[in-house]
């Protein structure tokens, strides 16, 4: 008769594992065998064959048995392989390898771990495992090549060490990724000596995984801080700290007659305002943005509007707000992923104002619009070879002959970087960089005609090169190629303000995470720059930092990348989260208002940052929106007044409305009604000479 316990266990493999889609019947049978019970502290035996990952000695944890089914199922391990386990822990996993390979050998960095799992595995008689104590970041290079590899704990990266000592044909199963709470399970197979395969499982916690080539030490972990008691706030501080917002905010019902005058005294002289949003689809972030961007622009002067978009699609809609030449696009505009993010009514409709604003000025003072992102590969191609055979046709020959370097893997870029970082291909940086020289030497003579058309085409030489490192960045590591990105933007801008003149304002709009300084949120723990800190490290309190946030609606995101958009359902906000918080305060108002603006700098809410000031939970939602992972895949560590300048909360949010059509064509749209004009007497500070021709009524 079979025992309670392995009735427990043959309902786990069915239910928790099987069911989950681990099909390998070797792997199933290997679970079935191995007794979890037996590798827990004994006062947690009940438990073993819970669907969840246990705590056992030493604060590390045993793994959730679906992932170890998951992992060694992608590990594909034959009776014949010899198999690497690092992160020993319980000795668990090392259990249910043995019975799947010819030998094991599993590294533990704790001695105490090493001496338990021994004895477990010993208690099992379990022949085949070594297990000893040791970093295993670095593997076993005296008992190297491995069939196969399993890493049961995080790494920020790839250890090289690892991939080394991997047999051709070898897999390696390795979480990885710079948030501790969420890394990416990825499986590694060396298919020839310099090639390597990467598939990805999906996202996964582990603990860290702690040595020369992963974490430097606990404490450099960021993210694990996550549920700190300090960062719980009892329903009463949170009352306390809603009050306060509630007395501090500038409150407003319907967003087309929020009141926009004191924001803008607040921004004042500033040269750059960043405007970001907490998703790539809410339709009130982006109609709130463009009624402030309108009135920078029509009452404050600002000329650049700088956007998280490809620089040639949205270059081609700058010719025609600023009534230039137009020129043809390689692939449809805003056709690559995510489509809905630059397509949709609520950009058409500022785009149309914008040319219509723009038609009575003069060519110098028009406002134009521009991408700082570093995507866009084959338009910027495209510009740059079109824009040669205008003003130059040998050279456009030259550039078509050197970007012909990228010719094979124009319509996957990622693929070709990942092939040139291994070396499977030769990247192309020499082509790229020659181009954009040749074209930059002949600066003088290719703008002589078109001083704006020269511009163009050099940045999109530029990202031509920049879009080159990042595809191959993006296999080695996400912190570098985030970096790269966001450094690529910041140079765009850069770039923008001097070709406009030396007293150009911009404003700028991308997502919180590039806007918000990056220093004040986990990312900065974890090596990460963005746009926003950049930004405010040149500029100062010249620079205005805004962002955006709700508490629940609907959202315009993919499940997966690549995937179709949806209509998503936002879930309420999580209790420890800001967003928490303002949701409160938004309670306090009186009606109709549910949305307010929230000065945080000091000069204008000195008590609001300091209760804000302990950093507490933020959600961000971008293209992807993952509802059933929330915590783990959307939220982060942020200290919000340290983040921004100002936050706009919109309690209450709906997906933003796709469309099919570039939006480039002239389209009437009823724009929001002007609100009130600026009361007598109170001029905002550094608009005295800027005609109240406020926003949309021109
Ligand atoms: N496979 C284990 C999971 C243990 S948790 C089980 O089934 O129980 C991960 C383990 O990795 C922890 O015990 C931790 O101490 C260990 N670890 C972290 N960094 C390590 C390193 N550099 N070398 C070896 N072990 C490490």
């Amino acid at each position: 008769m079979k025992s309670a316990i392995s009735e427990a266990r043959s309902l786990m493999v069915e239910d928790q594992i099987r069911a989950r889609g681990v099909k390998d019947p070797r792997v199933l049978d290997a679970m079935r065998e191995t007794p979890r019970e037996r590798f827990v502290p004994s006062r947690l035996a009940d438990l073993a064959y819970e669907d969840a990952p246990l705590p056992i000695e030493e604060g590390q944890t045993i793994s959730q048995p679906y992932i170890v089914g998951l992992m060694l199922e992608a590990a594909r391990i034959k009776p014949t392989d010899r198999v690497l386990e690092i992160g020993a822990g319980s000795g668990y996993a090392s259990a249910v390898i043995s019975l799947l390979a010819k030998e094991v050998l599993a590294i533990e960095r704790f001695p105490s771990l090493v001496a338990l799992a021994q004895a477990r595995l010993e208690a099992i008689n379990c022949r085949n495992v070594t297990v000893q104590q040791g970093d295993g970041t670095l593997g076993a290079a005296d008992r190297a090549p491995f069939d196969a590899i399993i890493v049961s704990a995080g790494a920020p990266e790839v250890p090289p060490s690892l991939l080394a000592q991997l047999a051709l044909g070898g897999r390696l199963v390795i979480p990885v990724g710079h948030d501790a709470r969420a890394q990416e399970l990825v499986v590694i197979e060396k298919t020839d000596e310099h090639r390597f395969d990467r598939r990805s499982l999906g996202h996964v916690q582990f603990v860290p995984l702690i040595g020369t080539e992963g974490w430097a030490s606990e404490g450099a972990v960021v993210g694990i801080r996550r549920a700190a008691p300090e960062v719980r706030l009892g329903k009463r501080d949170r009352a306390k700290i809603a009050r306060t917002i509630a007395d501090a905010c500038e409150p407003f019902g319907d967003l087309r007659h929020a009141p926009l005058d004191a924001l803008l005294a607040r921004i004042g002289h500033a040269r750059v305002v960043l405007i970001g949003e907490s998703t790539h689809g809410t339709s009130e972030f982006y109609r709130l943005r463009a009624r402030i961007t309108a009135a920078l622009v029509a009452r404050a002067g600002f000329k650049v509007i700088g956007i998280e978009a490809d620089w040639p699609d949205t270059a081609a809609i700058d010719r025609m707000v600023r009534k230039r030449p137009a020129s043809p696009l390689r692939e449809p505009m805003y056709a690559r992923f995510p489509t809905w993010m630059w397509r949709n009514i609520e950009m058409q409709e500022f785009v149309s104002w914008l040319a219509r604003r723009n038609e009575t000025l003069e060519p110098s003072k028009r406002a134009g619009i521009h991408g700082l992102d570093v995507y866009g590969l084959n338009n910027s191609i495209g510009a740059v070879i079109d824009f040669l055979a205008r003003v130059d046709p040998f050279a456009a020959e030259q550039a078509r002959e050197r970007y012909s370097c990228f010719s094979p893997w124009e319509q996957d870029p990622a693929t070709w970087g990942r092939a040139a970082a291994v070396g499977l291909t030769p990247t192309c940086e020499h082509e790229a960089v020659a181009t954009l020289k040749s074209l930059l030497e002949e600066r003088l003579r290719y703008s002589r005609e078109d001083v704006d058309a020269f511009f163009d085409a050099a940045r999109a030489a530029t990202v031509v090169g920049e879009a080159e490192k990042y595809y191959r960045a993006m296999y080695r590591s996400s912190r570098e190629s985030w970096n790269l990105r966001d450094r690529h933007m910041f140079e765009t801008l850069l770039a923008l303000l001097e070709h406009r003149g030396s007293d150009t304002r911009a404003v700028i709009w991308a997502h919180n995470s590039h806007v918000g300084n990056a220093a004040a949120t986990e990312m900065g723990t974890h090596g990460e720059i963005n746009l926003g800190q950049l930004v405010r490290e040149r500029f100062g309190n010249q620079a205005y930092l805004i962002g955006f946030g709700t508490d629940q609606g609907t959202v315009a995101a993919a499940s997966n990348w690549d995937a179709p958009m949806e209509v998503k359902t936002v879930r309420p906000s999580h209790e420890d989260s800001y967003e928490r918080i303002m949701h409160e305060a938004c309670r306090l108002l009186p009606a109709p208002s549910n949305s307010f603006f929230l000065p945080l700098r000091s000069a204008h809410a000195p008590a609001l940052r300091a209760e804000l000031m302990h950093p507490r939970l933020e959600r961000a939602i971008g293209v992807v929106y993952r509802p059933e992972t929330e915590l783990v895949s959307h939220y982060f560590e942020a200290n919000l007044p340290a983040q921004f300048d100002e936050y706009i909360w919109i309690d209450q949010t709906t997906a933003l409305e796709p469309t099919a059509l570039p939006p480039t064509g002239e389209y009437e749209i009823e724009f929001p009604t002007p609100a009130g004009r600026t009361p007598a007497g109170r001029t905002p500070a550094g608009m005295e000479s800027i005609p109240d021709t406020y926003p949309f009524g021109l």
